[in-house]
């Protein structure tokens, strides 16, 4: 009996008969001899393989063998058909596939044989996933492969458990190899494909154990699982992606999805369906940025509303038009002010007051001496009406500079600038510094941006010192390093301690 249609091209050739319904002429056999004609093979199983509703009898979920006047498949019963087409055992429509049983009752009946489930209860299962395959013949025609013979036989005498490792330790084959895709895709085996994927997946698996198991921990498995999982193993076809990249983004995506519909259920007692425009708005108005990440998965809830006004939206937050520091990068550039030793103390002390104040150039060039000062709390520096305190772990460094402006020695001797420039009585061009600046890693507009933020968020000059976590001790390595003897370094402080006022 032919399962799936004969290998095609083979037997054909040499046919002569005629199908009525392919009218091909080259048939080895006719199948069937049914009211609308002689029927292939290939057309046969077809033929039993369609179902819907019958086009005249208006009956659903019939199989659809036949052809009324308008050529259209219709019910047998309507067609006229006497072929035998219920399962004796299931009563099923269907191909009687071996002594008047349909395919899935033959295949139930081999598969127990050989796997002997008993009270195995992922046996059974596995026996309901090959039977309930779409064309169940096929898996008929696996069985009946040596080596899947083999497998199975192993499985129900125990030999081989439904894991990745028993099925790595077998010799490699197609039909073991067939066996695990199809228990991967019933979810029998963890899905296994490349290595990040394999990770995204481990991930994911701990990711939703950690999601309350109520409503939420279903939500967010249907996005990751339906959005994320299957494009995360799509894109893993084409070699040319990244997938780190893009498994790295899915993660951020979905656990900011978890985060929103936590706050959903903190603040509005709400489960994911009764979010509101007015929730995603409120929650992306406030706390941390990555809130941003929400949007994909705000869309793809509400994406198939037939009215884009019922569907939910997330705008991507406002792009900053100024580009920006994180943090961290500017505490890494006050660093370099303070430890690049072989670049002029001038030069990083500008630096510093643009990264701890925020000053503009323009003005930064502009400073005279005289805006620093002395007192008895400690050294200031007067960028604006207030003098601001300098951070005393950076005192050192502004006295020396203040003591020798660089130039000094030069032409532009006696100055009052505190950064003078090569020409007499004039200042540092603006666009010089900025330009010399790059030599510490400082862009300047991104360092007063930056600044600019953290001050507003109250990282003031001397916390962001503080950062830094220097000891006393370790200023003293520096100071020696410049060159300072320790001994004028200790002077300079007694001198401070000593002596308020200006110097
Ligand atoms: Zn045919
Ligand atoms: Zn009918
Ligand atoms: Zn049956």
């Amino acid at each position: 009996m032919a399962l799936e249609p004969p290998a095609r091209g083979r037997a054909r050739s040499v046919g002569n008969h005629t199908c009525d319904r392919c009218h091909r002429t080259d048939v080895t056999r006719i199948r069937v001899h049914w009211p609308d004609g002689r029927i292939c093979g290939v057309c046969f199983t077809t033929a039993t393989h369609t179902f819907g509703t019958c086009p005249d009898c208006l009956e659903p979920d019939r199989m659809l063998p036949g052809r009324n006047t308008q050529g259209k498949p219709n019910c047998r019963h309507c067609a006229g058909i006497t072929t035998q087409l219920v399962c004796a055992r299931c009563g099923r429509e269907a191909e009687r596939f071996r002594a008047g049983s349909c395919a899935r009752c033959v295949i139930t009946e081999d598969l127990t044989a050989l796997l002997q489930p008993r009270d195995n209860i992922s046996l059974h299962r596995l026996i309901r996933v090959l039977t309930d395959a779409d064309r169940p013949e096929s898996i008929y025609t696996y069985m009946r492969g040596a080596k899947a013979r083999e497998l199975l036989t192993a499985i129900g005498e125990r030999r081989l458990t439904l894991r990745h490792d028993a099925f790595d330790a077998l010799p490699r084959s197609t039909a073991a190899e067939h066996l695990r895709a199809l228990l991967m895709h019933h979810g029998m085996l963890p899905q296994r494909g490349p290595e990040p994927v394999a990770r995204f997946e481990r991930w994911l698996a701990q990711k939703l154990a950690a999601i309350p198991d109520d409503s939420t921990r279903t939500a967010i498995e249907r996005f990751a699982t339906w959005h994320h999982l299957n494009r995360v193993r799509k894109r893993a076809e084409d070699p040319a992606v990244n997938l780190e990249t893009v498994t790295h983004a899915a993660k951020q995506e979905i656990t900011e999805a978890a985060k929103l519909l936590s706050w959903l259920a903190d603040t509005h007692g709400a489960d994911v369906s009764g979010l509101t425009q007015a929730h995603v708005d409120d929650y992306l108005s406030d706390g941390p940025s990555t809130r941003k990440h929400i949007r994909n998965y705000v869309r793809w809830l509400t994406h198939d509303r037939p009215s884009p006004r019922r569907r939910l939206e997330a705008p991507h937050r406002e792009a900053k038009s100024v580009p920006m520091l994180t943090q961290t990068q500017r505490i890494d550039l006050v660093r370099n002010c303070l430890e690049w030793e072989r670049v002029g103390v001038s030069l990083r002390v500008a630096g510093l007051i643009l990264l701890l104040w925020a000053h503009p150039l323009n003005k930064i060039v502009m400073l005279r001496r005289d805006r620093l000062q002395r007192g008895p709390t400690g050294m200031t520096i007067t960028l604006g009406a207030q003098p601001a305190a300098v951070p005393e772990a950076i005192t050192d460094l502004f006295w020396r500079h203040a003591q020798r402006p660089s130039n000094q020695q030069t032409t532009n001797t006696a100055t009052e600038w505190l950064f003078p420039g090569t020409r007499a009585g004039a200042h540092l061009h603006p666009g010089t510094l900025s330009t010399r600046l790059k030599v510490l890693g400082i862009d300047a507009q991104r360092a007063r941006n930056a600044t600019l933020r953290d001050l507003v968020h109250d990282v003031d000059a001397r916390s962001l010192i503080d950062l830094l976590g220097y000891s006393p001790g370790i200023i003293s390595q520096h100071a020696a390093r410049t060159g300072v003897h320790m001994s004028d370094y200790i002077s300079l402080k007694g001198a401070h301690e000593r002596a308020p006022g200006n110097d």
